[in-house]
């Protein structure tokens, strides 16, 4: 592992506090703000030039919108903020995954993690919250506690600079194309569906032809099973542009509510009620995940109870075997019994993938992600 800092100048130019970020609205919020900020009716265009500078150029400030004139430059500069997250740190990995480290204003930390497909794109981890309100057993955010919730355009920042970070490497590299962030899970630091508004949002942004123009079927909300935001989502158009992963870990209440202690609140059967609730993709289906734990969801019963549970849904299971670290009290069961507990799914007729681990080298693996290096 190799770490490469990179350090930036502040934003220039930063207007009066509490100035609206403009890299937090979309066009039509964008336009609205014109009219009412501007001393005469803006041109019609000018929310959607603004919009591609933001959000598909990734312009660092007002002074690079050449096709705005100089004077309305000025006069933007001075009332709104273009703020971005800064980038301290990179970490490679040596299975090419990159773990970055990003600062907000006030200096809190959060991560963000891209991984290599195989076929030159990237998955991007994204985070939705500072710390995380759940108290997920295995997981290494949850010791962090709950700080707040990102940002709209905190959010979207984490996929841009990791697409800056791209596109310097390429340069640096002598590539002919930089790689592309393709695919986005939402399963970094946080609950999304805590955050759901500013989410919501930062989907509609990434997802906008006229910005990173991400496709909606190659992003993935995971929740740990809220269910009330479950149900909603059930009820949104975002269900039926986004995947929704849950994350399951368990095939009885007594073992979920030791791992996950949200099971208290609701339980297994409430948990799947809400996930029949949402609609079905043509070819998308629900994902589980289930952090495979030693000696305590690891079973040949509990693939037997993940069947009845799961078994009539058109779903699959991501078996994930745990990645340890030092706030759980857990452990990773040996490769025979992640391959027997796998392999027994299948022959009961489960869709059910193995997930291996990126970035494990560098902390970045699933649940390992809580800034080892230190917090703000
Ligand atoms: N809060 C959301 C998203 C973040 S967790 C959620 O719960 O889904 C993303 C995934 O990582 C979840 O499926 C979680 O079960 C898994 N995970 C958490 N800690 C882990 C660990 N130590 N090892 C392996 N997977 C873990």
């Amino acid at each position: 592992m190799d770490q490469v800092v990179a350090i930036r100048p502040p934003a220039r130019g930063i207007p009066r506090a509490g100035a609206q970020n403009l890299r937090d609205l979309d066009p039509a919020d964008l336009a609205a703000w014109l009219a009412q900020h501007s001393p005469e009716p803006p041109p019609r265009h000018r929310a959607d030039q603004l919009f591609r500078w933001l959000h598909q150029r990734r312009a660092p400030d007002f002074a690079v919108m050449s096709d705005l004139p100089a004077g309305e430059r000025t006069r933007l500069a001075g009332l709104a903020s273009l703020a971005r997250l800064h980038l301290d740190a990179v970490l490679r990995s040596h299975d090419g995954t990159r773990k970055l480290r990003l600062r907000t204003a006030e200096g809190a930390a959060l991560e963000s993690v891209l991984i290599p497909n195989e076929d030159r794109g990237y998955t991007q981890c994204v985070s939705s919250q500072i710390g995380c309100a759940l108290t997920c057993r295995f997981c290494a955010t949850a010791s962090l506690g709950f700080q707040r919730n990102l940002a709209t355009w905190e959010i979207v920042d984490q996929v841009y600079q990791a697409q800056d970070l791209l596109e310097r490497e390429a340069i640096a590299e002598g590539a002919e194309y930089p790689g592309r962030i393709t695919n986005l899970v939402f399963m970094g630091m946080g609950e999304p569906l805590h955050n759901y508004n500013q989410v919501k949002r930062a989907v509609q942004l990434l997802t906008h032809a006229h910005g990173a123009a991400i496709a909606g079927r190659r992003i993935t909300i995971s929740s740990s099973g809220l269910v009330p935001a479950i149900e909603r989502f059930a009820r949104d158009e975002l269900a039926l542009e986004v995947g929704l992963a849950i994350s399951l870990n368990a095939t009885t209440d007594a073992v979920r509510d030791e791992v996950m202690p949200i099971n208290t609140r609701w339980k297994i059967a409430e948990l799947l009620a809400a996930v029949r609730q949402v609609p079905q993709h043509r070819r998308r289906f629900i994902t589980f995940e289930y952090v495979l734990l030693a000696d305590v969801n690891d079973s040949d019963d509990d693939t037997r109870r993940l069947l009845d549970l799961v078994g009539d849904m058109r779903c699959q299971v991501n078996v994930i075997p745990f990645n340890p670290h030092p706030h759980a009290p857990y452990r990773r069961p040996s490769s025979t019994r992640v391959q027997r507990f796998v392999h027994r799914c299948r022959a009961l007729g489960l869709l059910v993938y193995l997930r291996t681990p990126r970035g494990d080298d560098i902390g970045a693996a699933c649940g390992q992600l809580a800034l080892e290096s230190g917090n703000a």
